[in-house]
């Protein structure tokens, strides 16, 4: 049974976590990682397996666009310095699109989700507590300051209590700032605070002190009391979270010590999930290599990039290292592998992978032909008919499916060679020659000598193919070492695509110069 099948069981048969709820949520303060897609994947997939077995189930993502900006994304840093402190639903937004900078952060990352079918319904905190939602946990919380402080220390062992500590932010009613006050008294109607000059190094508070009511929006609860009091607020029973917040005494212990002792409201159900690591050479964004979750559908059509998340346990940390390597490559080559156990009802676990690495429903026809990856890029640096080259491959013409497939994959081939293809597959005319074509013995020259004849008679790569493996039989040269000599003379390598074509796709006279070049060193 695959992973994310034994989780939704697990659910189902520990009888809680009724009904279904599941929930992640973001602080949009500045352009997510590639890797803050595990997580809505994720849960995405368990809403998904709930509903697989007859579940009725709810998926619901939150945008903590209320919470204070302590940080600023860098293209924006200059810009907006003035208004570190305040919600993030209050900054300007560079783009008259969206009522704010919170909003545009948190939409770039919304539709990134979409793109990955992750279903969610998109709540804002912003909303909900000027909405009124959170009105009555804001209440339980002022009221239980004191039990909230101890939860603090007993669970994470650190902090002492801190007399007259409330946990509650209010917006400065004079400079707008909402990570810069604290609040100092409760009547049970009103709070008192004071906006302070130093209360946090990332803002300056203006120093105004003021009454007001806690509810209808004024402020928030601090984000490990919010994390708590919205599981009550939306009804949520299902919620992961990185393991960043899951060590023992973190912020996810201590948000379910609030839930159930504070809030009177079950925990839900806990799934800390592992790293999503981009690492690896040349990591550098010089030459437009981005590693945002807005870029992932650059590299992968959106049921590949799914499919990095979904293949992998969620207690099992994912490396991504794309930069310079077969990594991309390798990873069509491994998508196909479940598309194949799907088409032939062969490997359930791949089989399953597959079907939820779709974005809908999948209307896909069975068995159906896939072109390779890897060949793809490969004809394309060639200069090959594509179509043409795959119903040579599969023996017959491509239907109109399978060509909407390999005209996606031409796409991000030519992005793969461009951007993150390994050396060793990218075919290039060497401007150099290299080390080993000045190293070719006697034979091997004369076998380049030779076929200079043969580059001169010949279009056909099917026929010069033919021509060149004929020669090497000729003059007694093991055709490795004759194949080889080719390589190492124009792309300085012992292996190379079907040397004809790429003979071929370059100029002649370019190409033979090259020859007597080497073969007369
Ligand atoms: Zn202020």
């Amino acid at each position: 049974m695959y992973w994310v099948d034994k989780v939704a069981k697990e659910i189902l048969e520990s009888g809680k976590y009724i009904p279904y709820w599941v929930d992640d949520m973001k602080t949009p303060s500045g352009f997510a990682h590639i890797g803050a897609l595990r997580g809505p994947v994720i849960h995405s997939l368990i809403y998904r397996a709930l509903r697989d077995l007859s579940k009725e189930a709810k998926l619901t993502f939150v945008i903590n666009d209320f919470d204070p900006a302590d940080e600023l994304p860098p293209e924006f840093k200059e810009k907006y310095k003035d208004y570190l402190g305040f919600p993030l639903r209050k900054i300007p937004s560079p783009d008259s699109k969206y009522d704010s900078l919170g909003t545009l952060i948190a939409e770039d990352f919304k539709k990134v989700q979409l793109d990955l079918g992750v279903e969610a319904e998109f709540l804002s905190s912003y909303e909900m507590y000027r909405g009124g939602r959170f009105d009555g946990v804001i209440k339980e919380a002022l009221d239980n300051a004191e039990k909230i402080q101890d939860i603090y220390q007993k669970v994470s062992g650190s902090k002492k209590r801190e007399k007259g500590w409330l946990p509650f932010q209010v917006e400065c009613e004079k400079c707008g700032k909402l990570g810069t006050t604290r609040v100092f008294a409760w009547d049970g109607k009103q709070v008192s605070y004071k906006c302070e000059p130093d209360l946090v190094v990332w803002a300056q508070g203006c120093g105004y002190e003021g009454k007001i009511t806690p509810f209808g929006g004024t402020g928030k609860l601090p984000w490990k009391v919010d994390w708590a009091a919205h599981w009550k607020v939306i009804g949520v029973t299902i919620e992961g979270a990185g393991k960043d917040h899951a060590s023992a005494g973190g912020s996810y212990d201590i948000a379910m010590a609030l839930c159930r002792e504070v809030f009177n409201y079950p925990e839900p159900y806990k799934l800390p999930y592992e790293w999503f690591i981009v690492g690896g050479r040349k990591m550098s964004s010089s030459k437009g290599i981005g590693f945002k979750a807005h870029d992932i559908t650059s590299i992968f059509p959106p049921a590949l990039a799914r499919f990095l998340f979904v293949r992998t346990d969620y207690r099992e940390s994912i490396e991504f290292n794309p930069v310079g390597t077969m990594v991309i490559s390798d990873i069509f080559d491994d998508y196909d592998k479940c598309w194949q156990a799907y088409n032939n009802d062969s490997d359930p676990n791949l089989s399953r992978v597959f079907v939820l690495s779709q974005i809908k429903d999948i209307s896909q026809r069975k068995k159906i032909f896939l072109p390779r990856f890897r060949d793809v890029a490969n004809y394309l640096q060639l200069a090959e008919n594509l179509q043409e080259k795959f119903e040579e491959i599969k023996g017959e013409k491509l239907n109109e499916y399978e060509l909407k497939i390999l005209s996606e994959r031409e796409k991000y081939a030519k992005i793969w060679l461009e951007k993150y293809a390994s050396n060793d597959f990218k075919l290039v005319f060497s401007e150099k020659l290299s080390e080993g074509a000045k190293k070719l013995d006697v034979k091997q020259k004369e076998y380049l000598s030779k076929i200079i004849d043969l580059i001169n008679k010949s279009d056909r790569p099917e026929e010069l193919q033919l021509s060149l493996y004929n020669l090497s039989k000729e003059i007694k040269l093991d055709s490795k070492k004759a194949f080889s000599a080719i390589y190492q003379t124009f792309i300085g390598k012992d292996h190379g695509p079907r040397a004809a074509w790429f003979l071929l796709s370059h100029p002649k006279e370019k190409v033979i110069k090259r020859l007597k070049e080497v073969s007369k060193a």
